[in-house]
């Protein structure tokens, strides 16, 4: 199938300004598919002049809160009916498992839609009690007024779920937005957008514009009339936005990256942190922003639990992911595929034990072995930088004062699992690690009424639950003066 995709600004199909396209490619043929439109400076400024209309004089701009509340139930029950199409465009544009979508990406994007449809007539504002103003009394209240125009920069790994954890909370908020997809996967958030114009939503309220980060996501944090960013990626483009939007006084949050610990007490449910540690570690080729996979192991069970995760590595079957049988497609891209070969060979270079996988040299398509080392420590490479693909390092601890303090021993801070049967440890771990988000005993719980974000390299400010929406207002003060 030959894709040609366009930006979609003020509800239709656009070219870049420039005519120039970015060429798409399938991450297990390693064939151009089709292509995207290569946006512009002058493009963002197109669809960023659209959403700006919309909030200020448009349709939208007249709606209250429980009327965009019934357009996000009515986009939430399109993207519900076409859960296999929006299912299928994610995994086919970088070789996952459309299983996975299917169960968690599309049903999670329709939780929130829900949820956010719900919170759009709640965002209140507060009466606040003052002395007065020079002696006259005063009443004081506070309104909550949407942020403004929303550039919403996203990865290429979830592309629909994260765009609608985005999405739906700045839209419950009444911004309107210019989503900038991957240029690997512009395709879900322009389905998503032509669903959004059959809901009913004016055209307007939701652009995308596809291109490469240097060019769209710079533009877009550069605008004078973008008034938030809502990043998620790596941290170094994160540092890049910062930079860039956070002059400009622009709003900015990050959703960056991680090197999250599942930290493995020797009381755990041995199965069960079995499971969730190769979840943690192989779900989406380990592409998972809060991927588990600094496995820190109590050492009564370190050598047995290693062993275990590295036949559970060997027994995953990795192929075309439309195929029968197979549980694990290629790494998204090359780039990807030669950083997670880079950082095996460091591991062994570095002297880790590799238990299972390897080093991957297949004929074609981008396909790594699902991986394991052992006796690691937490100074080597691949204990510290994050690989983004389906690598895990076992680590031994003997303590819980040294497995608190290896989990915290990292820049990074977005989630950490705790597998034990010990309730009061549970807890103690729990509130001690520097994270925004524990499991205890499973490995990244994702609910449309819970927060997510991180601390550290991990991130700035939180996406999802009611916080989410209000991230996407601003709280105005209004005092009047009451003479008697
Ligand atoms: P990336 O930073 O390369 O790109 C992310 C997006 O930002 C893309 O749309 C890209 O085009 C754009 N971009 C790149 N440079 C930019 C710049 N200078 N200015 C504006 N936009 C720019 O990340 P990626 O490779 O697409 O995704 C992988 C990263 O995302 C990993 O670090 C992963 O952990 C992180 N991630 C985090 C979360 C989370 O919720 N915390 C979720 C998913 C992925």
């Amino acid at each position: 199938m030959t894709e040609y995709l366009n930006h979609f600004i003020a509800g239709t199909g656009v070219e870049a300004s420039d005519g120039r396209r970015i060429a798409l490619v399938n991450p297990v043929t390693e064939q151009v598919y089709g292509s995207c439109a290569r946006g512009t400076a002058e493009d963002v400024d197109r669809a960023v002049a659209a959403a700006q209309r919309q909030l200020e004089h448009g349709a939208w701009h007249q709606l209250d809160g429980a009327q965009r509340g019934r357009l996000l139930v009515k986009l939430a029950d399109l993207v519900e009916r076409d859960t296999d199409v929006l299912a299928d465009l994610d995994a086919d544009a970088i070789g996952r498992s459309p299983l996975e979508p299917r169960r968690l990406d599309v049903p999670n994007a329709v939780a929130n839609l829900r949820a956010a449809a719900g919170w759009a007539n709640q965002l209140e504002g507060r009466t606040i009690p003052t002395g007065g103003y020079f002696g006259t009394k005063t009443l004081s209240y506070t309104v909550r007024e949407p942020v403004g125009v929303v550039g919403a920069i996203v990865p290429w790994n979830s592309p629909l779920m994260i765009t609608v954890w985005k999405l739906a909370a700045l839209l419950a908020a009444g911004c309107t937005v210019v989503i900038k997809p991957s240029e690997e996967t512009p395709q879900s958030a322009l389905h998503l957008a032509a669903l959004a114009q059959e809901a009913g939503f004016p055209d307007g309220v939701i652009n995308v514009v596809t291109g490469y980060g240097a060019e769209v996501g710079r533009a877009l944090c550069e605008h004078p009339h973008v008034a938030k960013i809502s990043f998620t990626g790596s941290p170094e483009a994160g540092r890049e936005i910062q930079r860039t939007a956070g002059v400009l006084f622009k709003h900015v949050a990050l959703e960056l990256g991680g090197k999250s610990p599942q930290i493995v007490f020797d009381d755990a449910p041995f199965d069960d942190a079995l499971r969730g540690c190769a979840l943690g570690l192989f779900a989406n080729q380990g592409q998972v922003c809060a991927a588990g996979s600094r496995i820190l192991v109590q050492r009564g069970i370190a050598e047995r639990f290693a062993a275990a995760l590295a036949e559970a590595a060997r027994a995953v079957k990795v192929g075309d992911p439309r195929e029968p049988g197979v549980q694990m497609g290629p790494v998204a891209k090359k780039a990807q595929f030669d950083r997670v070969n880079r950082y095996i060979q460091l591991g062994i270079e570095q002297g880790a034990s590799l238990l299972a996988g390897g080093v991957s040299t297949p004929e074609r398509g981008w396909f790594v072995r699902p991986t394991i080392f052992a006796n690691a420590n937490n100074e080597m490479a691949i204990a510290r930088d994050e690989i983004f693909g389906p690598v895990g390092t076992v680590i031994t601890f003997d303590s819980e004062e040294e497995a608190v303090a290896l989990a915290n021993d990292s820049t990074y801070g977005l989630a950490a699992t705790v597998w034990t049967t010990d309730l009061a440890r549970a807890h103690r771990v729990a509130a001690a690690v520097k994270v925004g988000a524990v499991g205890v005993n499973c490995w990244s719980p994702l609910d449309a009424n819970l927060p997510w974000g991180g601390v550290k390299t991990s991130g700035i400010g939180r996406e999802g639950g009611f916080g989410g929406a209000m991230a996407y207002t601003e709280e105005k003060v209004i005092t009047v003066l009451l003479p008697t």
